[in-house]
């Protein structure tokens, strides 16, 4: 029992890499080997230069390392939801119209001069000003505007006020990319410098405030600086088939199994690839794709989740952490001895099995079909978002169960293994300086325990971002 337990615990515990920036020290055993480092870099510093002054004007080349299929359109929908204050519209866009592409085009101010464009141009689909929300189409912090005289530029005068981009918001991506949103209706704008924004939320209304001639969107993605040198074609970024993934309460991701032949789950792993550059995940899962499809089906177990987990533990190649040879993190595979969430094995097959093997007990007739049963049912009656509870054999009620044996039984209030760490995430960075670490649940005070709705709410987190990953690899 007592090894089962740890089992759990190993395994939940890697669910909260989920949130964490991994940051890599070098520490140089021997130090004569730092100075041989730098050299090596100043040699490339300067035949950079030397490049230069013998190119003379030269084509700055943009490396594109983003995840092409991370953004969403920049349009929501009509309906919208609130959540903590923020307001949120994720259902079908409201415009998809597109009224000037990325690249060279004809002053569209009739001056017969040809300028370069470096945004999209979405129309307003009948709507005025002020009817159409705009929403971030990435999670990631808002640069600009700095402050509430910056979103007053009127929407049918003093049109050059606020410069060409009028009412305007920029966010800064993780990822080292920008968006911006140009010609925003006067006083539209809801967020403000230093806010952390959601994907999908509204950040403010189309308009044709600054250099504008209609009520019409202009989206920008930068990638690498923000400039708009730095301008991409964010069609590239938007698939336009399929602007913006409708978000699943996760029902359709069964554990058990997957709609993918074996050759369309391998040539999507392997597309995945080509244009993800992770090397580290592809290394281990692109290489595999095959025997982990095969092992996976002939255990009952989807081998999209299979991946889809290693990917959102952000923990994909073989790990020499442990001394172990094929201890593959993100598979979520323990033995027993240890060493996080990494298992023994002498083999890829052998984990994957033995990951099958402990996904089955989330599944119908599994282990814990009881114990989800009475989640799913403890925050239906408490009245929880709908997204947050899923019955046995869906990846929601397997979510469920983790978040609530870490975040209720284990750890509450524990900062590193389960009771906040994802209720910043949820709620905001201070959320839980109110919590305290409390060893002995039964005994705790309330506000040291997260709430059924809050369990709620983080297996709600946990699902979008595997079923972001998930459509990312496989269009799903
Ligand atoms: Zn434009």
């Amino acid at each position: 029992m007592l090894k089962k337990i740890l089992l759990l615990i190993m395994v939940f515990s890697t669910l909260f890499c989920l949130n964490f920036n991994i940051v890599f020290a070098y520490e140089f055993i021997n130090p004569d080997n730092e100075g041989l480092v730098y050299d090596k870099i100043n040699e490339i510093y300067d035949a950079k230069d030397q490049y230069e002054d013998l190119a003379g004007d030269y084509e700055e080349v943009t490396v594109i390392n983003a995840n092409n299929f991370a953004y969403w359109w920049p349009v929501g929908s009509e309906e919208t939801f609130e959540k903590n204050g923020k307001l949120y519209a994720t259902g079908d866009p409201m415009s998809t119209t597109v009224t000037s592409t990325f690249g060279g085009r004809d002053d569209p101010h009739g001056s017969g001069a040809s300028d370069t464009h470096y945004g999209l141009d979405i129309g307003n689909g009948g709507h005025s000003a002020g009817e159409v929300n705009v929403i971030a189409t990435k999670s990631g912090e808002v640069v600009y505007p700095i402050n509430p005289s910056q979103t007053s530029y009127q929407d049918t005068s003093n049109r050059y006020d606020g410069g060409g981009y009028g009412n305007y918001v920029k966010i800064k991506h993780s990822d080292g990319t920008y968006t911006l949103y140009g010609h925003l209706a006067q006083n539209s704008i809801r967020v403000f410098a230093g806010e952390v924004v959601e994907q999908g939320q509204v950040i403010g209304k189309m308009g044709t405030s600054g250099n504008s001639t209609g009520v019409h969107l202009h989206f920008e993605i930068r990638v690498g600086a923000d400039s708009s040198r730095n301008a991409v074609d964010p069609t590239k970024y938007v698939d336009s088939e399929n602007p913006r993934p409708l978000i699943s309460d996760g029902s359709n991701f069964s554990i058990n199994t997957t709609t993918l032949s074996k050759d369309e789950f391998v040539s999507k792993m392997n597309d995945y690839c080509d244009r993800s550059g992770k090397k580290g995940f592809c290394s281990t899962f692109k290489e595999n794709a095959e025997e982990i499809y095969d092992v996976s089906v002939a255990n009952n177990i989807n081998p999209e989740l299979v991946v889809v987990t290693a990917g959102a533990e952000q923990n994909w190649s073989l790990s020499s952490a442990c001394s172990y040879t094929n201890n593959y993190w993100g598979i979520g595979i323990n033995n027993g001895e240890g060493c996080n969430s990494g298992g023994k094995y002498s083999s890829l097959k052998e984990g994957i099995i033995a990951y099958s093997n402990l996904l089955s007990e989330y599944g119908v007739g599994g282990k814990y079909e009881g114990a989800i049963t009475s989640r799913y049912n403890e925050r239906e009656s408490a009245g929880c978002g709908i997204e947050g509870h899923g019955l046995p054999g869906s990846l929601t009620g397997m979510q469920s169960m983790y978040s609530w044996l870490g975040n209720y039984r284990y750890n509450p209030g524990n900062w590193g293994l389960g009771g906040c760490s994802y209720l910043n995430v949820m709620y905001g960075d201070s959320y839980c300086s109110t919590k305290v670490t409390c060893d002995d649940y039964d005994n705790c005070p309330q506000e040291s325990k997260t709430t059924v709705c809050e369990q709620n709410d983080y297996t709600a987190w946990q699902v979008q971002t595997k079923l972001q990953i998930r459509y990312d690899i496989f269009g799903l």
